[in-house]
């Protein structure tokens, strides 16, 4: 069947799937502390439901699926969604990303129903900051993550959104952290979403400026692990650690975007920082054919936007990260 390309000639082969968009964690530039109004878990797509949609894109040659939220975790028997998945034939990556909170109940039982890889989002390796960024425990995060390792994840990949004067003084320790430990490092830069994502960017730093700080005290290889994603990787010399920079405002990539993202609630989402959208629930529930699904998403895509404006119009995109996943 005919591959997915949009108006602007980009191939989309990636979907990211939000399974919730709650959280047990309230990261500062993510979720307000005090934050209730979350979408009711009626208007969630059901497991059959997510499992048909994730099968119509495969079809069309989206082989690449990550599971996101919210926290991804706190879905009712998440690891039944992920062997729904990964019992589709044309679905060849299946990826988490999480906080890792419940790594330490999931992990083996998520590699055995078939997560290929996990991404694991840590700012701080201070137990106190990482309280009062996250609202919860550092313990049970390095625990999870520890969890991942002894499962057989690998690489785990750690996210890290660099703030300046926030978390930018342990970069450093990051990067220490990682090479001990193993892991792939990912720098985000901070995005303009929701208030708090807003407020979070005034502690914006260009991760071209970490970049030139960290190649003073480490030897950079640079393009190594050239992949799908947006990041663009180097490798400290002397060690295995791989650091990518995802850089939405220094240098953004929509260009080679090759991804769209549905909501729990079964919106797809053509690009974060916009709000062209596709709504998929009403059709799944009104008994809306295969075909027709295809032809639906087909229509979906053509609605996909040349590039995000965090820049531009910082003050666009009112949803926070949560809704999405990132
Ligand atoms: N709970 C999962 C996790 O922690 O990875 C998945 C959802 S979380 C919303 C996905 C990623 O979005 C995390 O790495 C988080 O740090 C990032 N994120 C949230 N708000 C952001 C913002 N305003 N700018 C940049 N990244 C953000």
């Amino acid at each position: 069947m005919a591959e997915l390309i949009d108006q602007f000639s980009r191939k989309i082969d990636y979907l990211r799937l939000s399974v919730t968009d709650r959280c047990d964690l309230r990261c500062s530039y993510c979720l307000p502390e005090k934050f209730h109004d979350f979408s009711e878990p009626d208007n969630w797509l059901t497991f059959d439901e997510i499992s048909r949609v994730v099968g119509a894109f495969s079809r069309m040659g989206v082989s690449k699926v990550r599971v996101t939220g919210g926290e991804p975790l706190l879905r009712y028997k998440l690891p039944n969604l992920i062997e729904q998945l990964h019992a589709l034939p044309d679905v060849e990556d299946l990826s988490l990303s999480t906080n890792a909170t419940r790594l330490v109940a999931n992990a083996d039982r998520l590699k055995q129903a078939g997560v290929s890889r996990i991404n694991v989002s840590l700012d701080s390796l201070q137990p106190e900051r990482f309280a009062r960024l996250t609202k919860g425990s550092l313990d049970k995060v390095l625990a999870g993550l520890m969890a991942a390792k002894a499962a057989g994840f690998h690489p785990v990949k750690i996210n890290m959104v660099v703030m300046q004067g926030v978390n930018d003084d342990e970069v450093e320790d990051m990067i220490d952290f990682c090479i001990q430990h193993d892991f792939t490092l990912r720098f985000i830069e901070v995005m303009p979403m929701g208030d708090t994502g807003r407020d979070a960017a005034q502690q914006y730093i260009s991760l071209q400026d970490v970049k030139a700080r960290i190649a003073q005290r480490y030897e950079l290889i640079p393009g190594v692990m050239p992949g799908g994603g947006p990041a663009r990787y180097v490798q400290v010399a002397g060690t295995n650690l791989r650091i990518g920079f995802i850089t939405p405002i220094s240098q953004h990539f929509c260009e080679t975007c090759n991804r769209v993202r549905l909501s729990a609630e079964g919106t797809l989402y053509m690009c974060l920082g916009q709000e062209h959208r596709f709504e998929l629930r009403p059709l799944l529930r009104a008994g809306i054919s295969d075909r027709d699904l295809e032809q639906a998403i087909r229509t979906a895509i053509d609605l996909k936007p040349e590039k995000h404006e965090f820049k531009e119009r910082p003050e666009k995109v009112l949803r926070f990260m949560a809704k999405l996943g990132g």
